[in-house]
């Protein structure tokens, strides 16, 4: 028997007229996390249905619980367009021994008005048909034990129970397109799927200090990408060599502005790269007051060196929800594993952590800013990473 996989999608069909645009994201991302299952996606007025194959079902679930813009999922049993074929099925699903004393009601849907039975009607029948072979069994509308829920199509009937939560928001690519600025820590894989939730399709940018930093923090910064592709299907993560911009930092400027100045720079590449890539936004893991760098002064001295919008999805969150979204994703093991930051090294005993922006900008004139920026993107090392 094939397995058959109802998809629902919420946010997508309140978009009025982006609707078509949206569904159409998703289907291609859904078709993308199906990729090597052979499985096949029929549209359904506002859902989607998926046919594969039945010992392919659980990993299709488990595939299609990561695409952002799947509200819920189930697994769904189909009948003919016959009252008898959709009891029996009825029956059928809901068990075959005795079961303990419990309660339920069916919800039935009719898209498909030419079926002579209203939905009220199929829910009385199918529910008597129910109780008829579970006598131990009751019906409770306002808080049942479980629903069977059955839907009437244009060529057969489907019917289901349990529905698997996807992660809802909206498809990736359906926002347009953004810059992750990914560390090795826990806080920016956590922004990054946030971004990504709100339809952003991303690209990541790591700055390193080889030798300086080793081997080590790159596997984990590949590692961090493969697990965003698994909610995005693909990621091109582009490495940035630093070093000698850090040593140029440091001989030339100010120790208490090492970090901010470091931060500057990283912004000024990641403009560069952008517009080379043709990406709209940049999205970092920043939240407010965590460390020095991140007071109100800093971030505003650090952002000065980019015209382009800086997205701070966990601007708000304390620091106990941001490891909470990293452990419920799956990028917290990662991100635990001991590294080396480029930051922390050549790291100022006292970094300013009200710096003001006219002195900062001042320091920065020791540096040849344009020409640092164009060699560490021509030493860039670019990959794609896929789930
Ligand atoms: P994270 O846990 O993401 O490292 P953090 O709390 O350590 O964040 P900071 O070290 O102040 O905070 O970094 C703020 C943000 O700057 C990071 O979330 C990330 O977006 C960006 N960033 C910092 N270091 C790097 C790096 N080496 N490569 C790329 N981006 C970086
Ligand atoms: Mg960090």
């Amino acid at each position: 028997m094939a397995a058959l996989v109802l998809l629902r999608y919420g946010e997508i069909a309140l978009k009025g007229k982006n609707r078509r645009f949206f569904e159409q994201a998703l289907l291609e991302n859904v078709k993308t996390a199906l990729k090597g299952l052979g499985a096949r996606v029929v549209r359904l007025h506002g859902r989607f249905l998926i046919y594969g194959e039945e010992a392919e079902e659980d990993a299709i679930i488990r595939r299609l619980s990561r695409v952002f813009g799947v509200v819920s999922l189930s697994s769904v049993k189909t009948a003919p367009l016959e009252l008898e074929a959709i009891k029996e099925k009825a029956v059928e699903m809901v068990g075959s021994g005795p079961l303990p004393g419990g309660s339920f009601k069916v919800e039935a849907r009719r898209p498909n008005k030419s079926f002579p039975v209203t939905s009220p009607e199929l829910n009385r029948i199918l529910g008597g048909a129910i109780l008829a072979r579970h006598p131990g069994l009751k019906v409770d509308v306002e808080n049942p034990s479980f629903c069977l829920f059955v839907e009437i199509g244009a060529k057969e009937s489907y019917l289901y129970r349990d529905q698997v939560p996807g992660p809802g928001g909206l498809p990736v690519g359906a926002s347009g397109q953004a810059l992750l600025l990914l560390s090795g820590g826990i806080d920016s894989p956590v922004a990054g799927w946030m971004a990504m939730k709100r339809g952003l399709r991303l690209e990541a940018v790591h700055y390193h200090s080889y030798p300086f930093t080793g081997l080590r923090s790159r596997e984990k910064v590949i590692d961090l990408c493969r697990l965003l592709a698994q909610y995005c299907g693909r990621l091109e993560l582009h490495l940035v060599n630093v070093a000698g911009i850090q040593k140029e930092i440091q001989a030339h400027c100010p120790a208490d502005l090492g970090i901010i100045l470091l931060r500057r720079m990283m912004m000024r590449i990641a403009e560069a790269l952008s517009r080379q890539r043709g990406l709209q936004a940049l999205v970092t893991g920043e939240s407010l007051g965590q460390v020095a760098s991140q007071t109100l002064e800093s971030m505003i001295a650090i952002e000065n060196a980019t015209s382009m919008l800086i997205l701070r999805p966990l601007l708000g969150m304390d620091k106990q929800e941001i490891v909470a979204l990293a452990r419920k994703t799956g990028s917290y093991e990662i991100s635990i594993r001991p590294y080396e930051d480029c930051c922390t090294l050549f790291l100022p005993r006292h970094p300013a952590t009200r710096p003001r922006l006219e002195r900062v900008i001042q320091a920065e004139e020791a540096l040849d800013t344009r020409s640092l920026t164009e060699s560490a993107l021509e030493s860039m090392e670019s990959m794609a990473i896929e789930d």
